[in-house]
């Protein structure tokens, strides 16, 4: 039987992360798929960059932004001021709603801007910093700091097609940091003087993509130390011992970015599988004939009667002259997702939404991210705890975006594995 120290799930940005950790450690990584990357791959096609879904990034510690760099020889990393709307009833509203209600025709934002009003005088905080009481639910949070006309035009419906679940079933803080929060004193002053600076107001994006990053990681890692095409398939808590495709493996510690709904099965935990659900995201990556809309990154659709929740324009990003578009739907887990099917209604409603203009498709690509994002929920919360807890006493750490089962950036995925390293020393 083969033995390594520390066993590590996964050669996305988390695995690959804890394996540069290590350096010179005892380590072995093992990757389901035939390359390195998880959901920070990168298609390159026909002339075309597009990744899984829009990548972007806004590193809040130099210190990783500085040295993922160093490791990109060569590399041309394009820093860009973000410029994001709403497609609202036929107008473009600036990015964040919230922040942008004057922009709406006057009956609509009188009706925003007085339900917002009551509905934070109620909170107690007209202006004030102040968080308003617990909400219940994700969906109770916005109603309660918005009010109900802000919630129902954009803040709801968006967010029902993207995560497609009951908002009421989330936890408050579901989005956390990633949610665009302000109160009446930020939205009245945007009205006269807009800042609508948000966690991302500008992102870096290399001009190969996001492998770009995964590649940095990566080349602080040994290549004969990664094992592509080989999956966990279970685990002896017990005795420490993982069985994959290919092998069994003796391990001291063994760290997993797989989904932590999975991992737990593997390890044959005793646990209520109903309290982890998700979304899956069916993303098109399509590339016409010539150039389109200008001076947007990407844009919302709110309206349930279009497909998508969003759609981002590489061109814009890498200053192109062919329209690129990456196009997002969300789905419950259960659905069954059709991409071929999808495609016509897809294309019709661009035309319809203004994005494309009788241009001619000439390249396409599209992937199902599933898991996509998590729905975090109290229940969710509170078994990850515990099931984490049970895992650690054996020498397994679940990390990354779905072994956390929460929603973060590539950043927080470096830091969190980083530190797990760290804590062993
Ligand atoms: C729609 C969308 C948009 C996003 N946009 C951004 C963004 O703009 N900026 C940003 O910073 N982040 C973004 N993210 C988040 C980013 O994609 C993740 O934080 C990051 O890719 C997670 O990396 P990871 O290694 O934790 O997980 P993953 O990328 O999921 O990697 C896990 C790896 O484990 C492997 N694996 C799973 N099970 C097994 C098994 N049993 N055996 C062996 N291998 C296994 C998988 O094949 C995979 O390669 C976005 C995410 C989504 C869904």
């Amino acid at each position: 039987m083969d033995s390594v120290q520390t066993l590590i799930v996964g050669a996305g940005v988390s695995g690959l992360a804890t394996a540069a950790a290590l350096e010179g450690g005892d380590y072995l990584v093992l990757e389901a798929d035939g390359e390195i990357g998880g959901y920070c791959k990168t298609i390159k096609q026909d002339g075309f960059v597009w990744d899984y879904s829009g990548h972007f990034f806004h590193f809040k510690r130099p210190e990783i932004e500085a040295w993922l760099r160093a490791r990109m020889p060569g590399q041309r990393i394009l820093t860009v001021e973000k410029k994001s709307f709403i497609a609202y009833k036929g107008r473009s509203v600036d990015f964040p709603f919230q922040k942008n209600i004057h922009q709406l025709p006057q009956e609509e934002f009188i009706d925003c801007l007085h339900d917002l009003y009551f509905a934070q005088v109620r909170e107690g905080m007209p202006g004030a910093d102040v968080p308003p009481p617990e909400a219940a639910s994700f969906k109770e949070m916005l109603y309660n700091r918005f009010g109900r006309s802000i919630a129902e035009k954009f803040l709801i419906p968006y967010n029902e097609k993207l995560y497609a679940c009951d908002l009421g079933t989330l936890d408050r803080d579901a989005m956390g940091r990633f949610f665009p929060h302000a109160n009446l004193t930020d939205i009245v002053r945007n009205m006269k003087n807009p800042d609508n600076g948000s966690y991302n107001a500008s992102f870096t994006y290399p001009e190969g993509g996001a492998i770009e990053y995964v590649n940095a990681l990566a080349r602080a890692v040994r290549p004969d130390r990664i094992a592509l095409g080989e999956s966990l398939v279970s685990l002896d808590l017990e005795a420490r011992v993982a069985r994959t495709t290919k092998r069994e493996i003796r391990y001291e510690r063994l760290v997993s970015s797989a989904p932590f709904n999975r991992l737990v099965s593997l390890a044959k935990l005793a646990h209520d599988p109903s309290v982890f659900t998700w979304n899956k995201v069916l993303v098109f990556n399509l590339g016409f004939d010539r150039k389109g809309p200008r001076n947007v990154h990407w844009t919302y659709f709110p309206d349930r009667a279009t497909s998508f929740y969003r759609v981002g324009f590489y061109d814009n990003i890498f200053d192109t002259d062919r329209l690129s578009l990456y196009v997002e739907l969300g789905y419950p887990a259960d659905a069954k997702v059709d991409a071929d099917a999808m495609l016509p209604r897809v294309l019709a409603d661009l035309e319809r939404e203004g994005v494309t203009d009788g241009h001619a498709l000439v390249s396409k690509h599209s992937v199902v991210m599933d898991p996509a994002y998590v729905h975090i929920t109290r229940a969710s919360m509170a078994a990850h705890r515990t099931l984490s807890d049970q895992l650690r006493a054996h020498g397994v750490y679940s990390i990354g975006r779905y072994g956390g089962w929460t929603y973060c950036s590539i950043e927080d995925n470096i830091v969190e594995a980083r530190a797990l390293v760290e804590s062993w020393t």
